[in-house]
């Protein structure tokens, strides 16, 4: 019986050492390929900022940098993994859309920020120009009017370690008063108007992009407050989302 015993032991140990065995050559592989991944994403993102970003004349060396380090990819959703980084808008779920690579870039570049900087998100869908704004300034705040969209992007920029962006969900056209004022406003889905409470919650020498018009005929604003004065200036027709309400009433 002792006997017996012994050999049931052995025999659990083997087939227990064969396991972590075959665990081990598992892990051994796994990493590395999980590695060639984010090295082929790396070039891929290299690539995006030289020939879609840099070609077409961004050239602000810190917007650049942001671009070519955040993962793109970890933003959308997985079957669109693989055209992360390809020129141009993708579904991200709820009928909404990650802006094309460029414009974000664009947009960012337009605002001017600083290290110091306090910037308001309007739009925040998937978190990627969240981001963005996260690695150039102090503190972001993003608001997204369909709460799953804002929870995803909320649980994604935790998970890549952006403790400087705060994400609510609600109607952005109000702005987020408790903050303000914000030295940049970034806006990314169009109203018919520049809403009045973002322009009242923009600081003094503060700087606000925005697409502004009814769908097709859109095109983005840069203003910036002088002396509590707004300055407007048209500088790219683009396509964006309509803004709405908490109806779903476009603004
Ligand atoms: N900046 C995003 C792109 C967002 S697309 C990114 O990097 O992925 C525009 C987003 O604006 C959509 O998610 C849409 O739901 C949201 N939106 C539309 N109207 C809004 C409003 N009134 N307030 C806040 N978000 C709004």
């Amino acid at each position: 019986m002792r006997f017996e015993q012994a050999k049931t032991f052995m025999a659990a140990a083997l087939i227990l050492n064969c396991m972590s065995f075959i665990l081990s050559i598992n892990l051994l592989f796994a990493q590395p390929d999980e590695n060639q991944q984010e090295i082929q994403y790396a070039k891929l993102r290299e690539a995006m900022v030289r020939d879609q970003i840099e070609a077409r004349g961004v050239e602000d060396r810190a917007v650049l940098a942001a671009l070519k380090k955040v993962k793109r990819h970890l933003f959308v959703p997985e079957p669109q993994r693989q055209m992360a980084y390809s020129d141009q808008p993708l579904p991200i779920g709820e009928g909404q859309t990650i802006s094309q690579p460029y414009i974000v870039a664009f947009m960012t570049e337009a605002l001017s920020l600083k290290k110091t900087d306090k910037v308001l998100e309007i739009g925040t869908g998937s978190g990627y120009q969240a981001a963005v704004l996260a690695e150039l300034c102090d503190t972001v705040y993003s608001i997204e009017i369909i709460d799953p969209l804002g929870k995803r992007a909320e649980t994604v920029l935790k998970i890549q370690g952006y403790t400087n962006v705060h994400v609510k969900t609600g109607d952005g056209y109000k702005g987020w008063l408790e903050h303000a004022p914000y030295d940049a406003v970034i806006v990314t889905c169009s109203p018919s108007h520049v809403p009045r409470p973002l322009q009242d919650q923009l600081a003094e020498g503060g700087r606000m992009i925005i697409p502004v018009g009814e769908y097709p005929d859109q095109e983005l604003i840069l203003l910036k407050k002088k002396g509590g004065e707004l300055t407007r200036q048209a500088i790219l027709p683009v396509l964006f989302v309509p803004m709405m309400d908490e109806e779903g009433k476009k603004y």
